[in-house]
């Protein structure tokens, strides 16, 4: 019988997910809406779906996924990975303190089940499909709308002792800085989270750059203005907006300067959606990164781009989920 594994990565609007087959290649992909006051129905529905793809049909009410090996779930948010807890997770009000193993179990016929942060998901995916194959020791920085982090060392990922570790977008570069979200002042998310990034051009728009071509992007988006819209103009050669994302470099590359002091990683990768501008801003931190590393070999860690895309986080779910049987 045909042995399938589910990974799904948990967002505030939707779960992604993929299943693949014993070899991780992905044999379907879908995406369930989330239903961030209930965790419990939305793992209903994506049971439901998945059950259409995969379970075979059988006279009971509920499907048996007789042929599904393992689930793996990534989800945004403090997560426990032995437990199956949920701690704080802004997206998702509704689902903090519940166990997402046993919501998991339950939907899915008592499977084996792995739960994971999805920055730490992405990262695993990373690992063995996508820009960290071959490598052992690696960190991620995921720039989203706020900035999540990752780091594997020796093949494992670090979790810390109160599952809080990797926080990298909550490193403070400057304690004179702007003010995060998360009531902080001067993390990197503060510079480099599309949030941030959308704000600092409006100010900028509003206060020292009337009347250029900033500023009427700024005007004519209005509150739909994204950090693709200025990637965009940053391409056309627009010096504030080219300033704007290499000072995000610049930050990021302070923050990947002391990781690599601390971590000494194979390399560093940079996803999430802002990590699209591409070199406006890898180029001005790959530039930071050597004036900071102390170890001559380490200087010239690579800072690569993700590679998976907005799947990783399900991908790596995935793996984490095939993984876990053979160990255990
Ligand atoms: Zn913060």
């Amino acid at each position: 019988m045909a042995e399938f594994y589910l990974g799904a990565d948990t967002g505030g609007t939707g779960v992604k997910y993929v299943i693949t087959d014993g070899d991780g290649n992905v044999v379907f992909q879908g995406e369930v809406p989330t239903d961030p006051r209930s965790g419990k129905k939305t793992l209903a529905r994506l049971a439901m779906e998945v059950a259409e793809k995969i379970a075979p049909p059988t006279d009971s009410d509920r499907p048996v996924f007789s042929n599904l090996a393992a689930v793996g779930m990534a989800c945004a948010g403090i997560v426990d990975p032995v437990s199956g807890h949920l701690g704080r997770s802004p997206n998702l009000p509704g689902w903090e303190d519940t166990n997402l193993k046993s919501m998991l179990a339950n939907e899915f016929s008592e499977k084996p089940v792995v739960v994971v942060n999805d920055v730490n998901g992405a990262l695993y995916g990373e690992y063995r499909f996508g820009s960290g194959r071959g490598c052992e020791h690696l960190v991620m920085i995921a720039l989203g709308t706020g900035v999540g982090g990752g780091v594997l060392l020796n093949g494992h990922l670090l979790v810390g002792s109160h599952n809080g570790a990797a926080e990298i977008g909550h490193m403070v570069l400057d304690p004179s800085g702007p003010i995060c979200t998360c009531g902080g002042v001067g993390c990197l998310e503060a510079w480099a989270g599309s949030v941030a990034i959308v704000k600092q051009a409006r100010l900028l728009a509003r206060v020292e750059l009337k009347d250029t071509a900033l500023s009427q992007l700024v005007t004519e988006k209005g509150e739909e203005l994204t950090t693709r819209d200025l990637s965009l103009l940053a391409r056309k050669g627009d010096a504030a907006s080219l300033a704007l994302f290499a000072e995000v470099g610049h930050r990021l590359g302070y923050a990947v300067g002391n990781l690599v002091n601390i971590l000494d990683p194979d390399k560093v990768i940079i996803g999430g959606g802002v990590a699209l501008a591409g070199e406006l801003i890898l180029g001005p931190c790959r530039a930071m990164v050597p004036q900071l590393v102390l170890a001559d070999e380490a200087k010239n860690v690579p800072v690569v781009p993700a590679e998976l895309g907005p799947l990783a986080s399900a991908v790596g779910a995935a793996c984490l989920a095939r993984e876990s049987l053979a160990i255990s």
